[in-house]
């Protein structure tokens, strides 16, 4: 009754309650979808029965939670409740046993809902498609009232030999084929025949509730951007580590030795990222909100604080861990500090006006102080990337300020009698509500813009400043608010600031941009809890995992500070090694460029040893502004990054605008296909006026250093007639030396043209994510089609080596500026494919000339051959992993 088709799966509901979207279950891990797609059920009876039929591959002893897996390979997780695994048991009955074959509608738990209530800080149920199965969700019963049995989701196969899983079966053959069990953990012995040589670690896991789903979930993510294969042995049973389901089924408890094995081109990388990953996930144990007061409480109140739950090399002892809270990451990064609560001045405010006159003069006058102070702040000529941002957020101020309608709108207040305090603040409270029920997340956010507005104007009216207002930091304070406004951000000491934790707001809020310009860790949304962490509690903020840690133990604290200082001199050995010129191992050139889209970027490219700008993003002069940039200001922009470049090579990307990045002022049709309408060049070439003005802009920075760069481009006509626009505007300014026009290839159209689109252009730069979104069809910003968005796909591939061919032909090289440049696992592909210059983001440069600079060009080429022979990117992505097609690195990408 399950199986609709060989790879279309029937899930029946599991348990009776109402359905509803994951994001409602308050925990990043399954919110997150860090296991896989899925949906929450609210259960209003105890009974958990089997969705499908299946075999039962994972059932822990806490009972809490089933993993099935169906004939097809899907695998699916049903865990009742949030946090239940603590609960250890209690108030849980099972009816399975692990590998016990199943059919629908057998009862698999039974569990007591009155109990689970009390002690559990949710009953939502997720029931998750695991993703390293394999399987996505067609179409599923959402937001309703579910009785058990009733349809509940259709899954189906993503295509063959995708899944982790399915990699390491293949892996595993021979004896360790048979060896395998339902789960994907197979013995040790009979898999490490096949096991290539590698690092290998072995370490005690103290973690409170062993390796059940949110530490395995860690697990994994965190080798995600890693090429190894690692592998996880315990009591002589190993899995991958890059499968959820196989870790769990391991069924590690706490205090049992795990050896971690890694092996492929970055190995002890790997091993070094799951280990922090294990220390993270033991250390962090997520405790019911209940019982945050109790572990709050300084950890060396009772004289002998409880040795950190983290893990530790093998032997040594386990304890308790701290309270920890999980929120998101708004700017990334680690702090090791003390709690200070940060509250926002309470202003006292009379309804009634003292008449409308005097209110009237009193708001121009509090208006006009502010605009002052706003303004001047807006005018400073920003020398970083904090002072830009700050620029810009004065600038955005200075517009709500001056906002008619607002004004109007207080104004009308006070002539009805209200202050100017009282007027104005219901004027802004009204717009921030019209804003808060906005879909899309990002209006939503500048919400706090609004109210920062309010309490700016409001401590204005009454004589004051924020600044005036803000407290005196102690050293390494983490600031907590409930959502922190950008003035009192920007009010604090910046060199007592070691991070930022919010209860709430969104990661693109103002403030976040701030915290992330001056490179502080901040996380958002940690919930009301961390409003109740006392001011000096030691804190621990692990902005890459999103996790904090209140009051860890001392040992915790200790090895948190000794990582941060590792982490800091690994990066200053790489930055400095960054600053030479990038070869590879055996002699050939390979220029590392950035991709910015600011000056004060361009500052962080240079630090990180950028060779030039390959690809400046003029969109940020263009958006959210009512009028064009003109001549002038653009100018002006690009003369400051010139001059932040040094002698280094500055590619200016014409206006890429249109499609995923609207412009208010341009009348742009409503389009039915954003991505496939008037956008990029077709833009500009709507309005020649806009393009002259940005050329004449260009060309007045005088650079010799200065290239042009076209997004978008699909023929030779487009090329011409940009060219020609050029050159007229070149004539007209009286310059002699032309200005190097390039190419973007970013559309399929463009890679097939490479000969003749080479031939026009003077350099070309393939532009890998929209060249992926055009080739694969597929919305990039499309939340379900994301992982396969991979510009490692064979197709894409071609069309890039196609385009280095046919530069090459002409004498010249190709250049990526696309997300794959900053990949570092593809730079033995981009170097083998016959590309000679990347530009990445700033931040990967170190490590990406690291690596580039210990390949040897003909082992990249002989890989480059079995990509483009490849099926699909997930096989791309195995060669990459697999040592024996790739130069081993040494570890450290030194
Ligand atoms: C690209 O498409 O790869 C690219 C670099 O341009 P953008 O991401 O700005 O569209
Ligand atoms: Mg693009």
């Amino acid at each position: 009754m399950s199986a609709v088709g060989s790879a279309h799966i029937t899930l029946l509901a599991p348990l009776a309650g109402w359905s509803t979207p994951l994001e409602e279950a308050p925990d990043a891990v399954f919110a997150g979808r860090m296991l896989g797609e899925g949906l929450a059920i609210d259960p209003t009876a105890g009974t958990l029965y089997a969705p499908c039929d299946a075999r039962i591959i994972v059932l822990p002893a806490s009972r809490h939670a089933v993993t099935l897996r169906t004939k097809e390979g899907c695998e699916i997780l049903l865990h009742v409740g949030l946090e239940t695994v603590a609960l250890a048991g209690a108030g849980f009955e099972a009816h399975v046993r692990e590998g016990q074959q199943v059919r629908a509608g057998d009862r698999l738990l039974s569990f007591d809902l009155d109990f689970l209530a009390q002690r559990a800080p949710s009953l939502l149920t997720p029931i998750i498609v695991m993703a390293e199965s394999g399987f996505r969700i067609v179409r599923c019963s959402l937001d309703r009232e579910l009785a058990v049995g009733e349809f509940l989701m259709e899954v189906e196969r993503l295509h063959e030999h995708s899944t982790v899983a399915s990699a390491a079966t293949a892996a595993q053959s021979g004896p360790a084929a048979s060896a395998s069990s339902a789960s994907g953990v197979v013995s040790a012995r009979a898999a490490g025949a096949s096991i290539p040589a590698g690092v290998t670690r072995r370490l005690t896991v103290t973690f409170e509730h062993g390796l059940h789903a949110r530490p395995a979930a860690l697990l994994t993510a965190s080798l995600k951007n890693l090429a190894a294969e690692v592998r996880i042995a315990s009591r002589g049973r190993e899995a991958n580590a890059r499968s959820t389901t196989a870790i769990m089924a391991l069924g590690v408890r706490r205090g049992e030795v795990i050896e971690i094995h890694a092996s492929g081109p970055d190995a002890a990388a790997a091993v070094r990222a799951l280990s922090a990953a294990l220390e993270h996930a033991a250390a962090a144990p997520r405790l019911p909100a209940a019982s945050l007061a109790h572990a709050t409480a300084p950890a060396s109140a009772t004289g002998a604080p409880a040795l950190a739950g983290a893990l530790t090399a093998a032997g040594s002892t386990a304890g308790a861990g701290a309270a920890t809270l999980k929120g998101v990451v708004a700017s990334p990064g680690m702090a090791v500090g003390t709690a200070v609560q940060l509250q926002r001045p309470e202003i006292d405010i009379r309804e009634n006006g003292a008449g409308i006159e005097e209110e009237t003069a009193a708001l121009d006058w509090a208006r006009s102080a502010l605009r002052a102070r706003l303004e001047r702040r807006a005018d400073v000529a920003a020398d970083n990337e904090a002072e830009e941002t700050a620029r810009g957020i004065a600038a955005a101020h200075l517009a709500l300020l001056d906002d008619p309608e607002l004004v109007a709108a207080a104004r009308a207040l006070i002539a009805r009698g209200k202050s100017a305090a009282f007027a104005w603040r219901s004027a802004l409270r009204r717009s921030a509500e019209a804003l808060s029920a906005l879909p899309d997340e990002r209006f939503r956010e500048r919400v706090a813009d609004l109210i920062d507005l309010e309490s700016q104007m409001l401590v204005a009216l009454a004589g004051g400043s924020v600044a005036a207002a803000a407290p005196q930091l102690p050293a390494a304070a983490i600031v907590i608010a409930r959502e922190l406004l950008p003035s009192q951000l920007s009010a604090l000491d910046p060199t007592r600031l070691a991070g930022i934790c919010m209860a709430a707001g969104g990661p693109t809020s103002h403030a976040a941009i701030i915290a992330a310009a001056i490179g502080v860790p901040a996380l958002v949304a940690l919930g009301p809890e961390v409003l109740g962490v006392e001011d000096g509690t030691p804190l621990l903020l692990d902005a890459a995992l999103g996790i904090l840690e209140i009051a860890p133990p001392e040992a915790r604290i200790v090895a948190a500070r000794a990582q941060l200082d590792a982490r800091r001199a690994w990066r200053a050995t790489l930055e400095a090694a960054a600053r030479r010129d990038c070869r590879t191992a055996d002699g050939v050139r390979i220029a590392v460029f950035a991709n910015i889209g600011s000056q004060a970027e361009a500052q962080a490219a240079v630090r990180n040893g950028a060779e030039g700008c390959g690809l400046l993003r003029t969109e940020f002069l263009f958006l959210d502004r009512q009028l064009p940039p003109e001549e002038a200001e653009q100018r002006e922009v690009y003369a400051r990054i010139a001059v932040a470049l040094g002698e280094r090579p500055l590619t200016i990307r014409t206006l890429d605008a249109g499609g995923d990045k609207p412009i208010a002022y341009l009348p742009l049709p409503p389009e039915d296909n954003p991505a496939l309408g008037l956008r990029g060049v077709r833009t500009s070439l709507a309005w020649p006026q806009l393009l002259r003005t940005q050329l004449r802009a260009v060309l007045g920075i005088h650079s010799p250093h200065c290239r042009l760069l076209l997004p978008m481009i699909t023929d030779v006509e487009e090329i011409d007639a940009v060219r020609a626009l050029l050159e007229e505007e070149r004539r007209a300014l009286g310059q002699r030396a032309p200005l190097a026009l390039g190419v973007m290839i970013e559309t399929p159209a463009a890679a097939l043209l490479a000969e003749r689109i080479t031939a026009a252009a003077d350099f070309v730069s393939i532009g890998t994510n929209d060249l992926t979104q055009y080739t694969l069809a597929m919305d990039r910003g499309h939340p379900q089609l994301a992982p396969r968005l991979d510009a490692l796909h064979p197709a894409v591939l071609r069309l890039i080596a196609r385009t280095a061919e046919a530069a090459e032909a002409h004498g010249r090289h190709a250049a990526v500026c696309g997300g794959l440049a900053s990949e570092v696992l593809a730079a033995p592909l981009l170097v083998g494919l016959g590309i000679h210059e990347l530009s990445a983001v700033p931040a990967v440069i170190p490590e990406l000339k690291a690596r580039i600079s210990g390949l040897d060009s003909g082992q990249c080429r002989a890989l480059a051959q079995q990509a483009l022979a490849a099926d699909s990117a997930a096989a791309v992505r195995r060669l990459l992993a697999d040592p024996a097609a790739l130069p081993p690195d040494s570890g450290d990408g030194l």
